[in-house]
């Protein structure tokens, strides 16, 4: 797997390259780097606007692509595939639209305690009232006890991950899904780090909206999907205007907005971008990162210094490591060629409480070896701090 990848072999040039990093963004195989070398050299050309073969062919591109992402999400129609540039646009998008179409003064939002920035933020900006969902700062559980009790008349939406970009996999989701479903309420997934390692499987899920990015799973930065389910999609306003998503300018009182899902893309959308999600696509068929993900955990285990946050499960693990802050660990570990991430990760409401952790995250190129020499390197740490 390592040589689908010419980043680590330009790296692996310079020095020790270990890249833990992928819940930041993943290294892109060669396939994808191709497929979008290709696109610009052959196909370059704008969706939706021209007449010209090569302009038809850009449409066919496009729409061949999102029917692959269909397939991908498990989503029922085509129509509810959105081009975006990110998690981030998507999940801003959703919640503007959702509580301009759907939400009345008083009605509230319900947020778990584990979601990014980019998952709760948004809604603090649409003026509707805020309940965070608390999870177990031990265990990362989020009880269906605690979400029973929160519930009101006045609930409306939840928004909770399926797995969360500090601990991992989100427990008891599918539970969370259902109570959220017998209470009708609308449900966001933020999706940015399930899309790179869980079967998302929408349409069956009860999930109502997601977003997710491109480049956490492969493909370019730039390029995101929201997903949102047809029969909601048609009451949404759009919250972004521009070419290409109106049908009919008649006069600037008088616009009739383009069908699904175009309205929803205003303005020149990347077909690069999309194109590497294509690419992206193809490429993560049949890899499986959960063997992989059990060795991490095992072998961290052995430090007696090193604290697990919240039993993860999957790929991203969190942890902190005795007396030493997570920005020496991360750099110390620079210096050895091993690339994590340290800090709040974007997830504040649920790391003021535990502190700043250093995560690591795999991806398909990570090996047992890699992991091993992680380990080796996190064991000396505390003594290159003056630790006994
Ligand atoms: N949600 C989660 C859980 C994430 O990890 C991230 C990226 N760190 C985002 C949303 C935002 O993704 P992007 O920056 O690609 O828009």
């Amino acid at each position: 797997m390592k040589e689908s990848f010419p980043e680590l072999d330009f790296q692996r040039k310079k020095g020790n390259f270990y890249y833990f990093d992928s819940a930041a963004t993943t290294l892109k195989p060669a396939s994808v780097i191709k497929a979008v070398s290709d696109y610009y050299s052959q196909d370059n050309a704008n969706t939706r606007r021209g007449f010209y073969p090569l302009a038809l062919n850009a449409d066919k591109i496009c729409e061949g692509i999102r029917e692959k992402v269909r397939k991908f999400i498990g989503a029922k129609y085509i129509t509810e595939c959105i081009f975006t540039h990110g998690a981030t646009e998507g999940l801003n998008i959703l919640a503007q639209s959702i509580a301009k179409s759907f939400l009345k003064a008083d009605d509230e939002v319900i947020i778990s305690q584990l979601e990014h920035h980019s998952s709760l933020l948004p809604w603090r900006e649409t003026g509707a009232k805020i309940k965070i969902l608390p999870c177990s700062l031990e265990t990362g559980e989020i009880r269906p006890e605690d979400f029973k009790k929160l519930i009101s008349s006045k609930s409306k939406v939840l928004v909770l991950t399926p797995d969360s970009n500090v601990i991992g996999r989100t427990k008891n989701f599918e539970k969370l899904v259902k109570i959220a479903k017998e209470h009708e309420l609308i449900i966001v997934a933020d999706c940015a780090q399930a899309v790179a390692h869980q079967r998302l499987d929408l349409d069956k899920s009860g999930i109502d909206f997601a977003a997710f990015s491109g480049h956490k799973m492969y493909a370019e930065m730039g390029i995101g999907v929201l997903y949102g389910r047809q029969e909601l999609l048609e009451k949404m306003q759009p919250q972004l205007y521009g070419g290409e998503m109106v049908e009919d300018v008649l006069n600037i009182n008088n616009i009739q907005l383009a069908e699904l899902p175009y309205r929803f893309e205003a303005g020149t959308i990347n077909l690069g971008g999309i194109v590497s999600l294509g690419a992206a696509i193809d490429f993560m068929k049949g890899i499986d990162l959960e063997p992989l993900s059990k060795t991490l955990k095992v072998i961290l285990a052995n430090n007696p210094y090193l604290k697990l946050i919240g039993e993860p499960e999957g790929p991203i693990v969190s942890f902190q490591l005795e007396d030493i802050h997570p920005h020496d660990v991360a750099q110390i570990l620079a210096s050895d060629g091993i690339c994590v991430r340290a800090g709040y990760h974007c997830a504040q409401p649920l790391l003021e409480e535990i502190g700043p952790v250093t995560r690591v995250s795999l991806g398909v190129h990570n090996t047992e070896e890699d992991i091993e020499y992680l380990a080796k390197k996190l064991a000396t740490i505390r003594q290159r701090m003056g630790y006994a």
